[in-house]
């Protein structure tokens, strides 16, 4: 008798236990990858593949600018409508209008094999964009054709091709959630150089997708724009017009106040109680 209701209490358990496996690994696998072809290297994305006539005006900065702006030679809005490639095979996961500060945005998720061995991720983010020319989920090739440069929302830029590179994946129009860091970034620059020629391999390979907080409503107020920062180098180039009106607004838009009301104040505090 005991014995038979400890079967039965196994056959129950088991039972349960398959169901949520199945539940739980069904909605693991339903959303969580896709497949894209691994990296074979890395190119520039304007002036494909090596910049050519193009220069960085701003770089790369944690905890200020954490990606790099491109502009044409020419300066001012000469670069605008200009074409933006992708800088390695992968799999679009983010293109739409994100509006405030930002404009068109493309996000491309790369595979590729680290010196290691080891497969890793990055997402290329493009940003200010004119025109958007692919959809979320199309597969896209090295060198292939995202949009255009533009000058973000409501012209508020001189045309430029924002562009970062992140290693968290769930960073996508929330970089407030996370580190302002190398943690979360790569210098976009130092990361291309490096991965030029990547062994070819023509394989294909399982990269997690959904990976951007859900909670992420469309045109959140929160740091979605760029901080100006002062270059201290001299670009040897033409430097593009930026009347001082639009200045202003750029640094209206994007002041700590204006974005993140809650931790300027903790910012404040802090200051007020440190004296
Ligand atoms: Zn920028």
């Amino acid at each position: 008798m005991v014995t038979a209701s400890y079967i039965r209490i196994s056959v129950v358990v088991g039972f349960l236990a398959a169901c949520f496996c199945a539940v739980f690994s069904d909605r693991v696998q339903a959303q969580a990858f896709t497949t894209t072809r691994l990296a074979d290297g890395f190119d520039i994305p304007v002036g494909k593949p090596d910049g050519a006539g193009y220069y960085v005006y701003r770089g790369f900065s944690p905890y200020g600018h954490l990606g790099e702006d491109w502009n044409g030679n020419g300066g001012g809005n000469t670069d605008e409508g200009d074409p933006v490639y992708s800088i390695a095979h992968g799999v679009v996961v983010f293109s739409e209008d994100y509006r405030r500060g930002w404009g068109n945005v493309v996000i491309v998720r790369h595979a590729y094999r680290e010196t290691n061995g080891q497969i890793a991720f990055i997402d290329s983010l493009y940003g200010h964009l004119k025109v958007r020319s692919v959809r979320v989920g199309q597969q896209v090739t090295r060198g292939q054709l995202l949009g255009t440069i533009g000058c973000g929302p409501y012209r508020m830029y001189a045309a430029h091709l924002h562009f970062e590179i992140r290693k968290d994946l769930r960073v996508g129009m929330r970089r407030d959630l996370y580190p302002k860091t190398y943690t979360t970034y790569h210098h976009p620059r130092n990361f291309i150089s490096t991965r030029r020629r990547l062994r070819l391999e023509d394989r294909l390979v399982r990269v997690p997708i959904n990976t951007f907080q859900k909670s992420n409503p469309n045109r959140v107020l929160t740091s979605a724009v760029d901080v100006p920062e002062v270059s201290t180098q001299q670009a040897s180039t033409v430097r593009p017009v930026v009347p001082d009106e639009i200045e202003s607004v750029i640094q209206e838009e994007t002041k700590p106040e204006s974005t993140a009301p809650e931790k300027s104040r903790g910012l404040l505090d802090m200051l007020f109680k440190k004296k």
